[in-house]
């Protein structure tokens, strides 16, 4: 379809269309939440198309999730047509799967690579550990991994670390004796050095090394360069703001930005440096800040004008983030209006939050007929939603929940899809042994460390070993038989898959029956079982769908998309009406919009989370996650918190979290100020008014006396209208109480 200009920007703003049409080598476009960086993004690639001519195989498109992804195809397809299909827009991950599978030989990939998720990672540790009495449980594999993901994110790699460390260290040797045990990056080197030697032996890579490895495939191989440089000429990054050093070079390289010969492509980037949340993912935003020094030539444009939002969000959210030091100002307004204010809620615990937001929700499906889809409700960490998820099922309230133990991470899932990374890729140790006794054949530790053994000392793959039974020496027949049907078995399913690749569905469904794990839970009368083999049924629905959507495709396909899935996936699209609220982190609600949202957990400890109360830094990146979520709202905020929350099995006060403080009093309305427990500190005594526990919130909506919430005796006056103490201890005004205040005397 061809599309003039005018079509293209006619419904820009003037910034917008200059940023669509810009026709320079590096483009930032930086600017506030809701400013239409995403749409100007997408606009672009929609211009280059049709008015600068580039076929759509020359762009390269990243996105942050898969879903957004799909969701930018979606628009380029209806704004240009069905080209788009050929482009490549994707996360940064995706795309680095994309270019391995084609040339990751380069650094040792061989076809049909396994991509590790964290709990594969995590056995593979935990093996290592074993195998070099490194205490795991001291130094727990997850902080392993983190400090190797930090690692890879740098692009610091394992030689470096153990020349630096461990010099003596040699990857596969066993009886390393370490120098101190307190050498902490002694330990680190080593246990980085040895989980790329196993991750290279079984054909794996971790998501980290997705990256990693592409851009040691750019660094080391000039062909491949050469080829990848030739072949894009446009490359626009969304959400830049949190891209590591690691990904920031690998645009570098991709766009042969230092190229003797020159910039091969055009760069395009957009971000907000005050939505950077992903620091602890290695995310830099030094990379969206230096961009003018970084790329040459590069020019700025800055959007100002917010579409998503009423001045009153815009001005929450301003107030908050100027608490941030060393930003630069941002403006940002909308013509949308002042909107509603803000509603605040302050419970008296955790269950009664969530009570309210569901009797609020209600409400406002009921009364105003929002729809249930056009709510949101947003926390800080995983574990709050099961006192929300609660109160919506009492309340009747149909929710979806974003995040928790995904579909991929289940048990019989796992095992299954482990079959079929161990076909794929029968160098995969950790699959492999993973499925050796699953569903169980009497197959035991000692079974599986002689098969370990006999691999070692042959420096071959677990397989390898297997594959050669024979020559494992002290092996009983009790071992051996087992062991001998599960080669035959595999066999038989490479066998079968070879001839059937083109059919992932086929093949998750020979290997259910065929391996046994079908039969075992249908046997089981555990009713937890009763819904693993639906979970299996539903593994075989979704290769089924994939043969549909990728009619080329072939099981290593099917098994990459299985291994990128991430939390936003289960997001519903934009346009689709859910009839669900929806329940999610609010790092998950980065680039998402709604026009009802609730933040809650409004605590200190909570939100501001604990961790980062003491450290200016990390409370620096939880106020722009407190703006990212304040931004994610169109037409009315909630914000609520509760004076208890359970923490570790404990019930702890909770005091209001700061970021509530920052924002002006005038912009909230308070339904509830001050909790039952803050009203009786400073000095309230009534028992009729506070015993009230929630079944009608109007009652005691107006509770929110001026006395300071911390309990000094700041004076109150008896009368509704004239608030004497400040609240939170600062002093504001405070026109906005006691809307109900006068019911519940
Ligand atoms: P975030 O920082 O949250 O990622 P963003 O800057 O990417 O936000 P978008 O999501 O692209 O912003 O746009 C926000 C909303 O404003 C969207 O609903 C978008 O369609 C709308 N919008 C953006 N620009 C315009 C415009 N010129 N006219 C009308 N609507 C617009
Ligand atoms: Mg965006």
């Amino acid at each position: 379809i061809q599309r003039s200009p005018e079509e293209l920007t006619g419904d820009l703003n003037q910034p917008q269309a200059e940023a669509v049409r810009y026709a320079g080598p590096a483009l930032l476009i930086g600017a506030g939440a809701g400013s239409g960086k995403t749409r100007v993004l997408t606009r672009r690639i929609a211009w280059i198309l049709s008015q600068v001519g580039a076929w759509p195989s020359q762009i390269l498109a990243i996105t942050f999730t898969n879903k957004a992804a799909a969701e930018m195809k979606e628009r380029l397809a209806a704004l240009i047509g069905p080209v788009a299909d050929r482009m490549w827009v994707s996360t940064f991950h995706s795309a680095c799967v994309r270019i391995l599978r084609r040339d990751g030989e380069g650094v040792g990939l061989k076809n049909g690579f396994s991509i590790y998720d964290t709990a594969d990672c995590e056995r593979l540790i935990k093996l290592i550990g074993q195998d070099l009495n490194v205490d795991v449980k001291k130094f727990t594999p997850r902080s392993i991994l983190s400090r190797i993901s930090d690692y890879k994110n740098s692009l610091v790699d394992w030689k470096t670390q153990l020349a630096a460390f461990a010099p003596d260290y040699k990857p596969g040797q066993r009886g390393y004796r370490f120098g101190r045990i307190d050498n902490i990056e002694e330990l680190y080197a080593v246990m980085y050095a040895e989980y790329q030697y196993r991750l290279a032996m079984a054909n794996a890579v971790d998501f980290d090394d997705l990256i990693f490895k592409t851009v040691e495939l750019l660094r080391t191989q000039p062909d491949v360069a050469a080829y990848y440089r030739h072949k894009f000429r446009f490359i626009l990054v969304d959400e830049y703001q949190d891209t590591n050093h690691a990904q920031y070079i690998l645009i570098r390289e991709l766009a042969g930005v230092d190229d003797p010969a020159g910039p091969s492509a055009a760069v395009t980037v957009v971000g907000d440096s005050d939505q950077s949340i992903y620091a602890f993912r290695g995310a830099d935003i030094r990379n969206i800040q230096d961009f003018e020094q970084d790329f040459p030539n590069a020019r700025t444009i800055m959007l100002e004008q917010n579409y998503r939002s009423t001045q009153t969000i815009l001005d929450a959210a301003n107030a908050v983030i100027t608490h941030n030091e060393g930003r630069k100002p941002k403006k940002l307004w909308t013509a949308l209006g002042k909107g509603e204010k803000i509603t605040g809620y302050a419970a008296d615990n955790a269950a009664l939050e969530a009570h309210w937001i569901a009797g609020e929700i209600t409400r406002l499906h009921a009364e105003e007929g929002v729809r249930y889809s056009d709510i949101a409700i947003m926390y800080r960490a995983n574990a709050q939603s099961r006192s929300l998820e609660e109160g919506l099922i009492k309340a009747g309230v149909p929710y979806q929940l974003v995040g928790g133990t995904r579909f991929y991470e289940r048990r019989e899932v796992k095992d299954a899809i482990a079959y079929l990374q161990a076909i794929v890729n029968p160098a995969d140790n950790v699959n492999m042994r993973r499925i050796l006794n699953v569903p169980k054949r009497g197959l035991g530790a000692r079974a599986e460390s002689m098969v370990a053994m006999a691999a070692e000392s042959h420096n071959t793959t677990f397989w390898d070993a297997l594959d050669h039974l024979e020559q494992i020496e002290g092996m009983t027949a009790r071992t051996a038989n087992p062991l001998s049907r599960f080669r035959d078995l595999m066999n038989s399913l490479r066998q079968f898959a070879a001839a059937n690749d083109a059919h992932p569905s086929r093949i998750v469904a020979q290997v259910l029956h065929e391996s046994g794990l079908l039969e075992e839970l249908q046997k089981s009368d555990d009713p937890q079982d009763a819904s693993r083999v639906e979970n299996l049924s539903q593994l075989q629905s979704v290769a089924a769908e994939y043969e549909q959507h990728n009619p080329d495709g072939t099981l290593s396909g099917f098994l990459e998309t299985t291994a990128l899935v991430a939390d936003s996936d289960q997001l519903p699209g934009a346009d689709e009406d859910s009839g669900k609220v929806t329940l999610m982190t609010l790092h998950t609600a980065k680039g998402l919009e709604y026009p009802v949202v609730f933040l809650t957990g409004m605590e200190q400890g909570t939100f501001p989370h604990s961790r980062a109360m003491e450290d200016e830094k990390e409370l620096s990146e939880e106020r722009r996650l407190a703006y990212v979520g304040i931004t994610r709202a169109k037409r009315h905020l909630y914000v609520t918190r509760a004076a208890l929350r359970a923490q570790w099995g404990q019930a702890n006060e909770m005091l209001p979290s700061q970021f509530l403080d920052e924002i002006p009093d005038e912009l909230i309305d308070w339904k509830r100020r001050e909790t039952g427990m803050e009203r009786m500190r400073s000095g309230w005594r009534d028992d009729d008014e506070f015993g009230g526990w929630g079944d009608d919130d109007d009652e005691f909506g107006g509770f929110s006396f001026g006395g300071s919430t911390f309990g000094s005796a700041a004076p109150r006056t008896a009368s509704h209208s004239s608030y004497g103490g400040s609240s939170y201890g600062s002093s504001r005004g405070s026109s906005s109480y006691g809307s109900s205040y006068g019911s519940s005397h």
